[in-house]
């Protein structure tokens, strides 16, 4: 399915430090705050998410929607280890 709102993020990505994440998640903060994709879902707080900041929890997820086409996303990250993470999508969560 084709959506000129959201197909930009339609790629599933291997998250594997989290300069990468905090990367993606500047541009979902950017693009929320642009009404691109909404936050539906996530165990913390998206703005208490600093670079060089501590984390609230070990494992992080938030769920998001795109509001044209309903697709979801999800970023997931593992900080704890360190083991990474990685952006998922999914037309049916
Ligand atoms: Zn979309």
């Amino acid at each position: 399915m084709k959506c000129l709102k959201c197909d930009g993020f339609n790629e599933k990505i291997s998250i594997t430090s989290l300069y990468e994440y905090f990367n993606l998640l500047e541009q979902l903060k950017l693009i929320i705050s642009q009404g691109t994709l909404v936050l539906t879902e996530g165990n913390c707080d998206i703005e208490d998410l600093k670079s060089g900041g501590t984390f609230p929890k070990d494992y992080i997820f938030h769920a998001f929607k795109c509001v044209k086409c309903s697709r979801k996303y999800q970023l997931s990250v593992e900080t704890y280890h360190g083991s990474g993470g990685k952006w998922d999508i999914s037309e049916n969560f």
